[in-house]
């Protein structure tokens, strides 16, 4: 296949590297052990043992697959007490599961809009939001990264039905945070607002995400969805709002309505998951005090992270060659840092993400080793 070659000789080919041990501070890959700075899961939940165990009872209790959609017969009890747990999180009106975050956002987005609106949408938002904007009829203007005046430029000169502004609360390859109080200045009264806080969920404002994390409370026009596949160490994700909002998407989202509904398993981890975030914020604490720690470090020594904010930091290089290049030695010193390539973004980079799981010696070992790199 000829445009598999070309992919090939850019350097752009992307591999799986699947590991053989639990998902956490240190992975084994090919029987070689590595510390992990490249999981999304945050706070380490995915190995926490009350997760694990909110899993194993509901696995014991429910069975394995949930067998049908969740409108024939595929929900359980647990379902809707995940719903009502994190529609009380995040102080909204109800919240409804989705399979996971791409499937929430291709099928959400289409769902609210129609030819006659238009959607505007962060250039730099994930890409399962680009493809949920492809699959509605509106019209797509992209602004461009954090723009407010740009956007207010767009504004004035589209005419539309309906306007909805969609943006990621923390940017998933940059780490860098919307600027919601702003965002919500123009919105108001003018557009709808989407909010996907799939990295500021279980992260941001004591994991209650990144409107919280501006103090800005939960409003009818305000859309927001957040994934329990990152911080919550489990699966799947969830949009919040008003009461009509959610009964609308129960009735028109297709990858809600088409598809078998997530396992109980997976419920009761996300239930367990939950559960002590709220309970308990050390485990934040602790994310971020890595955060601040890694972050200060790699800005000492002169290294590139771009606008970064949050646990996802990257080390911004001029070139592919570069940035692979520094992620294979990263990985021969047991680091696992892979690389992001165009097009997923337009500068390549080596994309740190710290947990709350590293230990300062992690951390220390990893900046020994970029500055070895560096000479
Ligand atoms: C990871 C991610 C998603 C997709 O969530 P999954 O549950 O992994 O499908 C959506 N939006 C953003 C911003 C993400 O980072």
């Amino acid at each position: 296949m000829k445009e598999l070659k070309t992919l090939k000789e850019k350097g752009l080919l992307r591999v799986i590297k699947d590991h053989c041990s639990p998902q956490g501070r240190i992975i084994t890959i090919q029987g070689k052990k590595y510390i992990n700075f490249s999981s999304n899961d945050y706070l380490g939940l995915s190995c926490h043992p009350e997760v694990i165990e909110g899993a194993k009872e509901a696995l014991e209790r429910f069975g394995s697959g949930s067998g049908a959609s969740r409108l024939l017969s595929g929900g359980s009890v647990l379902h809707e007490e995940l719903e009502s747990l994190l529609s009380d999180f995040k102080r909204v009106e109800k919240a409804l599961l989705f399979n996971s975050g791409y499937s929430l956002n291709v099928g959400v987005i289409p769902s609210i809009s129609n030819e006659r609106d238009a959607i505007f949408s962060d250039e730099l938002n994930h890409a399962s939001i680009v493809d949920g904007a492809r699959l509605s009829r509106a019209k797509k203007y992209i602004y461009r990264h954090k723009d407010i005046a740009h956007l207010d430029e767009l504004f004035r000169t589209v005419k539309a039905e309906k306007k909805i502004v969609i943006t990621d609360g923390v940017f998933s390859m940059d780490g860098d945070i919307a600027p919601l109080r702003d965002l919500c200045e123009l919105c108001r009264g003018k557009a709808i607002l989407y909010i996907d806080d799939a990295h500021g969920t279980g992260v941001m404002a004591k994991g209650k995400g990144t409107l919280e994390y501006f103090g800005i409370k939960p409003e009818q026009w305000i859309i927001q969805m957040g994934t329990l596949s990152k911080a919550v160490g489990s699966f799947g994700a969830f949009v919040g709002g008003e009461k009509d909002l959610i009964e609308w998407l129960i009735n028109t989202a297709r990858s809600f309505i088409f598809s078998t509904a997530l396992p109980p398993s997976v419920i009761g981890a996300s239930i367990a998951g939950i559960k002590l975030i709220k309970k308990d914020t050390s485990l934040i604490d602790t994310l971020w005090v890595n955060r601040n720690k890694l972050a200060q470090a790699l800005n000492e020594a002169g290294f590139n992270t771009g606008e970064s904010q949050t646990p996802i930091i990257p080390i911004i290089m001029d070139d592919i060659e570069s940035a692979s290049g520094l992620s294979a030695y990263l990985s021969e010193k047991g680091i696992y840092a892979p690389t992001i390539r165009p097009p997923t973004v337009k500068l390549p980079r080596v994309r740190l993400t710290v947990t709350a799981s590293h230990t300062d010696e992690d951390i220390s070992y990893l900046m020994e080793s970029l500055k070895d790199y560096r000479g």
